[in-house]
């Protein structure tokens, strides 16, 4: 592999003390460690809140004096030292986990290929959980030292903002993004001019150019038609994400999958494994037969040969999730391309043909499907789900043999555990528990760590929730113009000691947010006990095409706004990674309610676990894995429904039992001393104990590793 090395602008004037600064502002490294993070909040706490913990625009913008005054801090001074310290010993680590197992693969280089990363907020280029898992995968494959290279867009305006109006109406705000703000940077040729590729589209070429960001030791690529060469209308095809413009999203996906191909080839990649997470980026596989085809292959040995190593994760059976593109449109994007594959119109569509209710179409996971070696699932019902939903494809097979596996969904440790349990678990875990947290051996002290200190950590947390929320709602009065009950609705009448419930997801119709609000007259009884109160935060974005999402959020919101609850519903905008981190902190109950068996792993609720905020969920995916009994509770059975009718209203009388007889009864009641709930704290204990190794990045990534990214390696290593 060629390391390609793009140039970090260092523009910041620094004191020499602490110039490296600059350097630690463009690694993402400091997202997941929380001492890094401290580098700037010990210079200018305020101003890292402000700049929405951007450390590029933080240091842009701090004030010369405030840089000076920490040079002469001593604590300040040995902070520095050891944060620095500790990313030269991670940069060049030696006895990474790959390392020392495979180090004679390192030459083979993972390329992962997703349509949104969820890094950390200030780069809003993710819509959900899609994104979250594909930055959290980088991370972890940087933390074990995996060779990996990861493709995707650097969307020019992001994810759109979300403003409920008064009514109860999602707006979306969109704003171009200022990437000289943000810790990317341009990959350019010597003469300082971008290094660009292009595919070409329908009447003429489209060019985009390739910017950077480092992840702890992996390197991101991410592609931006927003170039010179460009005309206006292709300079915004990568300007936002998930168009519903049939045209838009071809397009797209032309340039994440071809171009993907050919940006890897210009920054000298040759990779051993091709990771396509989802089926956007399915093109590749095309121009990893078009590339051999003119080097003189016939295109059935190149798709054997390309198909290898290639490997598919499918997310979701939800039709919206799963591309399916007409037959006019392949015609249109695709009629000269199939002449430069060796094939013509019938045999290509052939490769992926559908037949749908509304016609025929071209599917792009038909298409991953086909050209992979290996493809999973993301939990155990899901890969049932998945092969039982593709079996059409392998019509000599029974469901249980069609080869799609499963990998279980995971989070990433560092980026989501509260600092305060992580100091908390320094102190009773073992030693080294840092580098062994899929263990579940290192995880059997939790049962050690004493009651009282669990707690305190518990309610300082949401403590800290309500805090960030009633300022959240402040700055709105201030700034907003919002009508006072919206005020209301942002939670200022939020009690920080009262049992607390989080919500917080894109609002899909599957979802079901509204379904705990179906019978209000016997909720609103749950919650305004006036020594047991209870109260519901929900958070989540509706796609902005998706009417049904919208109206949902309507409902929700309506609802929310109601007097009779006392302000103790509320819904908060804008949810984003910053809030996610905030909400699986600080709550003491995560809500999870989709219509069994869609959601196809979640992880949301895995972050939850981590920090001890008990899991009350459907038997869906991760969830029915992770649930034990006595570590948080299953809403409904573990079956499948004919009639959803049915499956909504048994659903939902299993969930008003559950919260009426047994959560409220194990916070409120069991208080010996009137303080502590000795029981609930037992079952937080019982949560992190079962849950955080099972369902962290590193058991998932090393799974990766082990079941689909070695094999194909070490087969392509030994021909
Ligand atoms: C973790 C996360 C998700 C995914 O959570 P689900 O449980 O899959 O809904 C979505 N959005 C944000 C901002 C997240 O942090």
């Amino acid at each position: 592999m060629k390391e390609f090395q793009g140039k970090q602008p260092n523009q910041f004037q620094l004191p020499d003390q602490i110039s490296r600064l600059g350097e630690l502002a463009y690694n993402l490294w400091w997202v997941w460690e929380k001492e890094a993070q401290k580098l700037f909040t010990l210079i200018d706490e305020h101003l890292w809140e402000e700049t929405y913990h951007n450390p590029v625009l933080f240091l842009r913008q701090v004030e010369r004096s405030h840089l000076n005054a920490v040079t002469y801090d001593l604590f300040y001074m040995e902070t520095y030292q050891r944060v620095m310290n500790k990313f030269d010993n991670y940069m060049n680590e030696e006895d990474t986990w790959f390392k020392e197992k495979h180090a004679e693969l390192k030459n083979w280089p993972i390329a992962y290929f997703s349509s949104e990363f969820g890094l950390h907020e200030t780069l809003p280029i993710y819509a959900g959980g899609l994104g979250v898992l594909s930055g959290d995968h980088v991370k972890e494959a940087s933390d074990l030292g995996l060779p990996f290279v990861a493709m995707g867009f650097l969307y020019t305006q992001g994810y759109f903002s979300q403003h409920i109006t008064e009514d109860g109406w999602q707006e979306a705000r969109q704003s171009d993004l200022k990437f000289d703000n943000l810790p990317v940077f341009p990959i350019l040729k010597e003469d300082g001019s971008p290094i660009t590729i292009s595919v070409d589209l329908p009447g003429r070429e489209v060019h985009a150019r390739i910017w950077e960001i480092r992840v702890g030791r992996v390197p991101l690529y991410l592609l931006d038609s927003n170039v010179e060469e460009n005309n206006e209308e292709d300079k915004k095809l990568t300007a936002r994400l998930y168009s519903s413009d049939l045209d838009l999203r071809i397009s797209q996906e032309i340039i994440l999958g071809i171009g993907g191909v050919r940006a890897l080839r210009v920054l000298g990649y040759n990779p051993g494994v091709w990771h396509m997470n989802e089926g956007h980026s399915a093109f590749l596989s095309f121009e990893r037969i078009r590339e051999r085809v003119s080097g003189g292959q016939s295109f059935e040995d190149a798709q054997q040969s390309v198909i290898q190593n290639n490997v598919f994760t499918t997310h979701t059976p939800v039709p919206a999730g799963n591309d399916e593109f007409p037959l006019w449109l392949m015609d249109k994007y695709f009629s000269n391309y199939w002449l430069e594959l060796g094939l013509d119109r019938e045999k290509f569509i052939s490769i992926a043909h559908r037949q749908l209710s509304w016609g025929e179409s071209f599917s792009m996971p038909v298409l991953a499907l086909g050209m992979s070696k290996y493809a999973n699932g993301v939990s155990e019902l899901h890969g049932h789900v998945a092969r039982k939903m593709w079996q059409f494809l392998w019509p000599k097979k029974k469901v249980e043999d069609v080869p799609i596996s499963h990998i279980t969904n995971g989070v990433h440790t560092g980026t989501w555990l509260a600092r305060r349990l992580k100091d908390l678990f320094d102190m009773y875990l073992p030693e080294n528990w840092w580098n062994r947290i899929d263990d579940p051996a290192i995880w059997e002290n939790v049962i050690d760590i004493p009651n009282e200190e669990l707690w305190e950590v518990r309610k300082h947390l949401k403590r800290k929730l309500v805090a960030y929320m009633r300022d959240r709602a402040r700055q709105q009065w201030k700034n907003d113009g919002v009508h006072p009950v919206q005020v209301v609705a942002s939670g200022t009448l939020l009690d920080p000691y009262a049992l607390t419930i989080g919500f917080a997801r894109r609002f899909a119709t599957y979802k079901r947010a509204e379904l705990i609000l179906t019978d209000m007259d016997r909720l609103l009884k749950l919650i305004n006990q006036p020594n047991r109160p209870v109260q519901i935060i929900f958070a989540g974005k509706a796609h902005p095409a998706d009417e049904p999402g919208k109206l949902l959020i309507q409902e929700v919101y309506r609802k929310v706004k109601a007097s009779e609850n006392g302000g103790r519903l509320v819904f908060l905008e804008d949810y984003d990674m910053n809030l996610g981190r905030y909400l699986t902190q600080g709550v003491d109950v995560w809500l999870n309610t989709p219509r069994r068996p869609n959601e196809a792993s979640g992880t949301s609720g895995q972050k939850a676990a981590l920090n001890g905020v008990l899991n009350l969920s459907i038997m869906d995916g991760w969830w029915r894995e992770g649930y034990n009994g006595k570590n948080g509770w299953a809403i409904g059975e573990d079956k499948d429904y004919e009639d959803p009718a049915i499956q909504d209203s048994e659903d939902l009388e299993s969930l008003y039992s559950l919260l009426e007889n047994e959560i409220i009864p194990l916070y409120y009641d069991q208080r010996p001393s009137d303080k502590m709930p000795v029981e609930w704290v037992q079952y937080t204990k019982e949560c992190i104990r079962t849950l955080a190794p099972r369902f962290s990045m590193r058991r998932m990534v090393k799974e990766y590793a082990e079941d689909l990214y070695l094999p194909v390696i070490q087969a392509k290593s030994k021909s």
